[in-house]
C-alpha cells in the first residue's frame, strides 16, 4: 500500500504559556500593560515631586495611566505608613468602581482589601484598605465625621478639570484642612511634642483646650496632608493659582492622529444620525471598535434596541456587531462588561454617556461618533429652578471625545454637526457651581462648621443670588434657622443623609407622618434616572403596562405601586418595562437603615400625599384657564410631561418634583393635592405669597 502523504495546513501554537496557570498569564499580561503606559517611565520623578511639594498638579492626557498608576506609585513609595490611606476622588461613581476593580486586579488583591472603593449606597473597603477610590461627594461627607480627614496621608483629586460642584467645594475644604494640619504640626513641634519616626505627631493627653484645632484633633495622630490634583486639560494655572502658585507637571501621553469629519448639513435627530453612522462605519470601515457619546440612560437604551432591530434585518454575515453600554446608573456588576473585548470577528459598539470622555478609558476604540451634545445641570437663581437640559458640548469636550479614537493607532471621529457649528462652541464648559442649585453644598458646608458661606474661599465663587436663593430654600425646609444656623436635629439629620435636601426632608416627614415606607420607596425611585422605559417604537405597549400601576393621585404613588407589585411579579413586569429593580431596591434598602435614626413625633392623621405636599411645597402649581399650569414659586408657565400618569388631569392644584426644559417647559413626577393644604401645611411660605 502506498504511503499516504497528509495534505492541508495544521495550526501551531507556541507553548510559552502552556505550563502556567491562567491567573499567572493574566498577571504577566497586566504587568506588561502597566509597564507600557507612558506614565511608567516617569514614576520616580512623580514620586519625588509629591515628596517635595505639599500640593502637586498633574496634567496628563487621558489614558496615560494617571488614575490607575499614581496611587500605586505612592503606595509603593511608603505613603501609607502607620495605617494611613491614599484617597482618590472621582466625580463619577462608575469611574470609582471600575478603576478600583482594575487596580485591585493589577495589585493581585481582592477588591475591598488593599484596594477598595466607596460610593453612595456602596462601601467596599475594610480596615486594610490603603488605596481608596471614592466619589468627591463621599469624601465631603466623610469630612462631617472626621473634619481633618485624619486617616488620609494623601488625597488625590482626580478629573479636576470636570469642575463638578463637589470637586470645587472639596478643593476649598482640602485647602483649609491642609493648612490646619500643617499649623497643628508646627505648633506641636515648637511646643516640644514628641514626634514619631515617620513625622507623625503623637497627641499629648491634656492638650491646651484653648487652641480650637487641637480640641478637634484630640485623640488622633495627625501628619501633614499631601494633595495631588489631576486634570486632563491644560488649564492647570487655575488650580496652581488657587493653591498659591503650586507646582504643575505634565505627563505626555501617546496620541495618534485622528481624522475629524463633520456632517455636510445640520442634523435634526442626532439619535437617528448616530445609528446611521454606526452602520455606515460597520459596512465601509476597517475593523475597530466604535464609541458613541449619548446623553443618558434612556437614549442609550433606545439606540441599543434600534441597533439590534437593524441587525436582524441584515444578512447573517453582517451581524457581527456587539453592543455594550455604560452610564452612571448601570448596576456595578454590569459596568465591567464594557472593557471585555468583542468576540473574534465582531465589532464592539460602546454606547456611553460622557463618562467615557475622560473618566473611563476603554481599550480598542478606533472610531468615535460625537453628536455634540451633553446633558447638563442648569439653574436659574432668580426663579430657583434647576433643570437638566441637553446642551452643546464645549470645544474642549469635542477635542477630548475625538482623542479617544487615537489611543492605540490612527482613528476617525465623526461629529454629527457641520464644521461651522464647531466654531460657535464655547471654548470650555462653565464650572457646575455656576449653574446648579447650591442647597446641598451649603447644607454640607454649614454642617462642616463653615458659617460664612459668602466668604468661603471657593476656587470660583457662585453668584450671590444663587447663594441667597439656596439659603432661603434651606430656611423654608427647616434646615437652617432664620439666623442661618444649622437647626438641630432637622438640619443636622438632613446634612447626614446623602440625598438632596428635599429628599432628606421627605424621609424625616415620612417618619413623622407614619408613611416612612412609602417615602423610602418614592425617594429611592426618584434617585435613579427613570423607572419607566418607553421606547419610541413600543410606546403603546409601555404605556399600557404602566397603566396597571397608575394611581389617580399621581406619579409618586404610581412609583410606589410599581415597586410594591414589581417586587412580587418582577419577571413579567421587568420584561414589559425593562426596569432596573435591583439598584432601586438596593438604595431603598440602604435608606431603610438610616430610617432607624429618626425618632420623631407621631402624627397619624396625615397621608403620604400630604407628606409629599410638605416636601414639594416649593413646587406647587395651579391650573390656568387654558389648561397649562403656573408654578407658584417661580411664576413659570409649565405643562405636564406626557410620561406622567396625570397627563390629562384637570386637577386644580398639583405638586411636582422635576422641571425639564426641552422644546417645551415640562414638569414631571406629579401628585394631585388639595389647594387648601398649601396654606395649611406650608403657611410660612404660602401666606407670604398673598
Ligand atoms: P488616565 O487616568 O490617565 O486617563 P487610566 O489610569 O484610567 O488613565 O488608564 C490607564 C490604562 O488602563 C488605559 O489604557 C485603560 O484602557 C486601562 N484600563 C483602565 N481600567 C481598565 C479596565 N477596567 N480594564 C481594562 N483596561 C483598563
Ligand atoms: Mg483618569
Amino acid at each position: 500500500m502506498a504511503e499516504s502523504v497528509p495534505n492541508g495546513n495544521l495550526s501551531f501554537k507556541n507553548n510559552r504559556n502552556n505550563n502556567k496557570p491562567s491567573f499567572v498569564v493574566r498577571r504577566e499580561k497586566l504587568l506588561e500593560q502597566r509597564k507600557s503606559l507612558s506614565i511608567a517611565s516617569v514614576e520616580r520623578r512623580l514620586v519625588e515631586e509629591v515628596q517635595k511639594h505639599d500640593v502637586l498638579i498633574i496634567v496628563g492626557e487621558t489614558g496615560s495611566g494617571k488614575t490607575t498608576q499614581i496611587p500605586q506609585f505612592l503606595f509603593d513609595s511608603g505613603f501609607c505608613g502607620h495605617g494611613k490611606t491614599i484617597g482618590v476622588t472621582q466625580p463619577r461613581r462608575v469611574a470609582a468602581v471600575t478603576v478600583a476593580k482594575r487596580v485591585a486586579e493589577e495589585c493581585g488583591v481582592g477588591l475591598g482589601q488593599k484596594v477598595g472603593y466607596s460610593i453612595r449606597f456602596e462601601d467596599v473597603t475594610s480596615s486594610s484598605t490603603r488605596i481608596k477610590y471614592m466619589t468627591d461627594g463621599l469624601l465631603l461627607r466623610e469630612a462631617l465625621l472626621d473634619p481633618y480627614l485624619s486617616r488620609y496621608s494623601v488625597i488625590v483629586v482626580d478629573e479636576a478639570h470636570e469642575r463638578t460642584v463637589h470637586t470645587d467645594v472639596l478643593l476649598g475644604l482640602l485647602k483649609k484642612v491642609q493648612n490646619v494640619r500643617s499649623k497643628y504640626i508646627k505648633d506641636h513641634t515648637s511646643a516640644g511634642h514628641k514626634r514619631a519616626s515617620n513625622g507623625t505627631i503623637l497627641e499629648k493627653e491634656n492638650a491646651d483646650p484653648s487652641i480650637s484645632v487641637l480640641k478637634q484633633c484630640q485623640g488622633r495622630k495627625l501628619s501633614p496632608l499631601k494633595l495631588v490634583i489631576m486634570s486632563a486639560s491644560l488649564d492647570a494655572h487655575i488650580f496652581s493659582e488657587y493653591f498659591g502658585g503650586a507646582k504643575a507637571v505634565r505627563v505626555l501621553g501617546r496620541q495618534f492622529p485622528v481624522d475629524v469629519f463633520y456632517t455636510v448639513d445640520p442634523q435634526t435627530d442626532y439619535l437617528d444620525s448616530a445609528i446611521v453612522t454606526i452602520f455606515q462605519i460597520h459596512s465601509e470601515e476597517a475593523p475597530g471598535d466604535i464609541l458613541v457619546f449619548l446623553t443618558g440612560q434612556e437614549e442609550i437604551e433606545s439606540v441599543e434596541k434600534q441597533i439590534h432591530e437593524n441587525l436582524q434585518r441584515l444578512p447573517e454575515e453582517k451581524r457581527n456587531m456587539k453592543t455594550v453600554t455604560i452610564f452612571s446608573s448601570l448596576p456595578s456588576e454590569q459596568q465591567m462588561r464594557v472593557f471585555a473585548p468583542a468576540p473574534a470577528g465582531f465589532r464592539k459598539v460602546i454606547l456611553a454617556t460622557n463618562i467615557a470622555e475622560t473618566s473611563v478609558t476603554i481599550p480598542g476604540i478606533k472610531y468615535v461618533i460625537d453628536p455634540g451634545v451633553v446633558k447638563a445641570r442648569s439653574y436659574d437663581p432668580v426663579k430657583g429652578m434647576e433643570s437638566l437640559i441637553i446642551v452643546p458640548t464645549s470645544k474642549a469636550q469635542a477635542i477630548q471625545r475625538s482623542g479617544r479614537a487615537g489611543r492605540e493607532g490612527p482613528g476617525k471621529c465623526f461629529r454629527l454637526y457641520p464644521e461651522s457649528e464647531y466654531e460657535k462652541l464655547e471654548d470650555s464648559t462653565k464650572p457646575e457651581i455656576k449653574r446648579c442649585n447650591l442647597s446641598n453644598v451649603i447644607l454640607q458646608l454649614k454642617a462642616l462648621g463653615v458659617d460664612d458661606i459668602f466668604g468661603f474661599d471657593f476656587i470660583e465663587k457662585p453668584s450671590r443670588e444663587a447663594i441667597k436663593k439656596s439659603l432661603e430654600e434651606l430656611i423654608l425646609l427647616g434646615a437652617l434657622s432664620d439666623e442661618l444656623k444649622l437647626s438641630d436635629p432637622v438640619g443636622r439629620q438632613m446634612a447626614r443623609l446623602p440625598l438632596d435636601p428635599v429628599y432628606s426632608k421627605a424621609l424625616i416627614l415620612g417618619s413623622q407622618f407614619k408613611c416612612l415606607d412609602e417615602m423610602l420607596i418614592a425617594v429611592a425611585m426618584l434617585s435613579v434616572e427613570s423607572m419607566f422605559y418607553e421606547p419610541r417604537e413600543k410606546l403603546d405597549l409601555a404605556r399600557t403596562a404602566k397603566k396597571c400601576f397608575a394611581s389617580s393621585e399621581g406619579d409618586h404613588l404610581t412609583l410606589i405601586n410599581f415597586l410594591e407589585s414589581g417586587a412580587r411579579k418582577t419577571s413579567s413586569i421587568a420584561v414589559l418595562c425593562d426596569m432596573p429593580v435591583t439598584s432601586t431596591v438596593k438604595s431603598a434598602d440602604t435608606l431603610n437603615k438610616w430610617a432607624f435614626a429618626f425618632r420623631l413625633a407621631e402624627m397619624t392623621h396625615f397621608s403620604s400625599a400630604d407628606a409629599l405636599l410638605l416636601l414639594f411645597f416649593l413646587n406647587a402649581a395651579l391650573k390656568q384657564p387654558d389648561g397649562t399650569y403656573r408654578a407658584l414659586a417661580s411664576g413659570e408657565v409649565v405643562q405636564i410631561h406626557p410620561t406622567s400618569v396625570l397627563f390629562r388631569t384637570k386637577a386644580d392644584c398639583i405638586v411636582f418634583n422635576e422641571f425639564v426644559k426641552t422644546t417645551n417647559k415640562y414638569i414631571r413626577n406629579i401628585t394631585i393635592i388639595d389647594g387648601f393644604w398649601l396654606t395649611e401645611l406650608a403657611p410660612h411660605y404660602y401666606a407670604k405669597q398673598d
